[in-house]
């Protein structure tokens, strides 16, 4: 093959965007620069390492695994060499001259928002590299890919459009050479880079030398006895570790050795990134074999929906040389997993215990996840229960309570735990569900994340021996009420004949009409006719797109035989058939509405006109 001339080429249109909001407004600290570099200089380092202990042939193979950073004041430039796997030419262009990652656009959309948060935005997206040309006018990527018969490359760029080219002499890895501007040339002061690597890249598992001296101490923190590690490691490590900017919410770090030899160092994040609507959190705990990395974003090592935890796991117990595609499968990860997430849920237990405060933010960012537990997990069923915090019709607006907590006020008598789905507190308390819990003194939990609290509801059926029931499923049993009964009910003989008249009128669209023993305040509720198609059911079924395979609605009305409307629709029945037929039809559609089961209003619209009509005649 002969040697190519250089040539220009232009950045993706995406990556030049992205460009601009890098260099120009992203970070209020250039010096982060020298950390992202580093980052993926180490990144580079330990997927060598990884081939060494997976591969025949690795080229380069004496050259030891650390990262060189030079600087010379005089010329203004730094430079940045690591030994690690380096890149083919196709790679330099996929890599650093297009945004491959699907989370390029998002990324752009997030820093419309992001706000404070942009920097801790930066590293997740992937566009670290991009922030040398905060502080330089050229970058020149010298590298050579660890596959022995690739070609040495030349990378080089002003930030506007870049050329590449063969160039031979490379060494394996990556030499990132940047010509500092101007007015950023105290980036190739020795003690100003001193003290930004002290800073950011403490931890970085490789040694990073400056000019030639080691400036970091290579420390596996997880290794360490927690009595011996201050505060600051720890953040500090959770910093460098989930390439995040703030402190973290919670912290385990234990130490195990039955049944599986243990060392692991699990952060809970502050916020959670995926309530930004952008992406969705890929396993984010690495997992060591004695020190040694094995898989940054191991699968398997915790369940999907703990995808937000962040760390290291080390085990003596897994065999060094495994390779990521087994692993997963593995019964040794299988069995971590399954012991570190039982782990890991007792501590957040522990959480909120001890600081429950603390655990209500950590609910509120995370919540989500735990329920997403419930709902795909049957293993840790019975630990996540614990952990879900609901309102209730006991606490105030925006106060939370754990199933626990419900259970230590139930009273003696009550049996079962109960619960209602809604769009919001408010909406709850003005159906008609709530009545007759509210009459009976008895705790209802509000269920206000639709549908997924619903879903979570039915997987656990049951907290503490205690039956979950819904408040508004069809054989409830709830005793007698507290109050005594009104006195202006109609009597057994109208009740009855008011419904058979009322089942003939409303015909097909109800299974059944029934006087009701819950109702208090309002006319009238709609109870599901049938298990499969319950209301949940249903709601559920509509959230995911599937509601066209469900059966037509079919719906028992009770009415309440003590309510003014009740007892005039009774008389009016006699007087004014056809207006009466109105007013049952209306009742009917109001209580689907209540029950979020009326899925197009415009029919009970129309008649609502007609019966307005008929009332406002004169
Ligand atoms: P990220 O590190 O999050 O992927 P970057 O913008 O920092 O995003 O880097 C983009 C990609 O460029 C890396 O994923 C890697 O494939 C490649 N890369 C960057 N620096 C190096 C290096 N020193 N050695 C090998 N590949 C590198
Ligand atoms: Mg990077």
């Amino acid at each position: 093959m002969s040697k190519k001339k250089p040539k220009k080429q232009e950045f993706q249109a995406e990556v030049r965007q992205v460009l601009d909001i890098v260099i120009n407004s992203l970070y209020k600290e250039r010096e982060i620069f020298l950390r992202e570099l580093i980052s993926n200089a180490s990144d580079a380092l330990e997927k060598l390492r990884h081939l060494q202990l997976t591969e025949e042939k690795v080229h380069d193979d004496k050259l030891t695994l650390e990262i060189n950073v030079t600087s010379d004041d005089k010329a203004g430039t730094l430079t940045i060499q690591d030994f690690g796997i380096g890149m083919t030419a196709e790679e330099l262009v996929e890599n650093i001259g297009t945004i491959a990652h699907s989370g390029s656009k998002e990324f752009l959309t997030a820093l419309e928002e992001g706000g404070e948060r942009n920097e801790s935005l930066i590293g997740q997206f992937g566009v670290g590299f991009y922030s040398a040309f905060m502080v330089a006018d050229e970058v020149t990527v010298y590298t050579h890919s660890w596959k022995e018969d690739e070609p040495g490359q030349k990378w080089v760029s002003d930030g506007s459009s870049y050329e590449l080219e063969e160039s031979e002499g490379q060494r394996r890895g990556a030499k990132i050479v940047l010509k500092l501007k101007e007015e950023h040339k105290e980036f190739a002061g020795e003690d100003r880079l001193k003290g930004i690597i002290k800073r950011y890249s403490s931890f970085v598992p490789f040694p990073i030398n400056l000019n030639g001296e080691k400036v970091n101490v290579v420390d596996a923190l997880w290794m360490r006895k927690a009595s011996e590690i201050k505060e600051e490691e720890y953040a500090e490590f959770y910093k460098f570790q989930a390439n995040a900017f703030d402190e973290p919410q919670f912290r385990i770090h234990f130490q195990s050795d039955a049944p599986l030899a243990i060392n692991a160092l699990l952060f809970t994040p502050r916020d959670n990134l995926e309530k930004f609507g952008l992406r969705r959190e890929t396993a984010g705990v690495s997992l060591h074999c004695r020190k040694v990395l094995i898989d940054a974003e191991p699968k398997g090592l915790f369940p999907d929906w703990l995808r937000y935890i962040r760390g290291v796991v080390d085990s003596a117990d897994l065999p060094l040389n495994v390779s990521r595609e087994t692993m997963q499968d593995s019964a040794l990860v299988r069995k971590l997993n399954q012991v570190l997430t039982k782990r890991y849920l007792k501590s957040l237990r522990d959480e909120a215990k001890k600081r429950p405060e603390e655990y209500e933010k950590f609910w509120a960012q995370f919540g989500h996840h735990l329920k997403e537990g419930v709902a795909t997990d049957q293993e840790h069923k019975e630990n996540l229960a614990k952990l879900l915090r609901f309102e209730t019709s006991f606490t105030e607006k925006g106060k939370l309570s754990g199933l626990e907590e419900y259970a230590s006020r139930m009273t003696e008598d009550q049996k079962e735990i109960y619960y209602l789905c809604g769009q919001s507190r408010e909406a709850i308390e003005s159906g008609p569900y709530l009545e007759a819990f509210k009459a009976r003194n008895l705790e209802v939990l509000f269920l206000l994340e639709q549908p997924l609290d619903e879903y979570v509801m039915q997987q656990l059926l049951e907290f503490d021996g205690k039956k979950l029931v819904a408040g508004d499923a069809e054989d409830l049993n709830l005793g007698d009420a507290e109050e005594e009964d009104s006195a202006d009910r109609l009597s057994e003989e109208n009740a009855t004949a008011l419904c058979a008249w009322a089942k003939e009128a409303l015909g097909e669209r109800v299974t059944e009409v029934e006087p009701s023993e819950r109702l208090v305040d309002s006319p009238a509720c709609v109870l599901n006719a049938d298990k499969m198609g319950s209301a949940g059911m249903r709601r559920m079924m509509k959230a995911m797109g599937q509601d066209e395979s469900l059966a037509p609605l079919a719906v028992k009305l009770q009415l309440n035989t003590a309510h003014p409307m009740v007892r005039n629709l009774d008389a009016l029945r006699e007087s004014d058939e056809d207006l009466a037929k109105l007013v049952a039809e209306q009742a009917l559609d109001n209580a689907l509405a209540a029950a979020q089961l009326l899925d197009d209003p415009r029919e009970m619209i129309a008649r609502s006109y007609q019966i307005l009509e008929r009332v406002t005649k004169t």
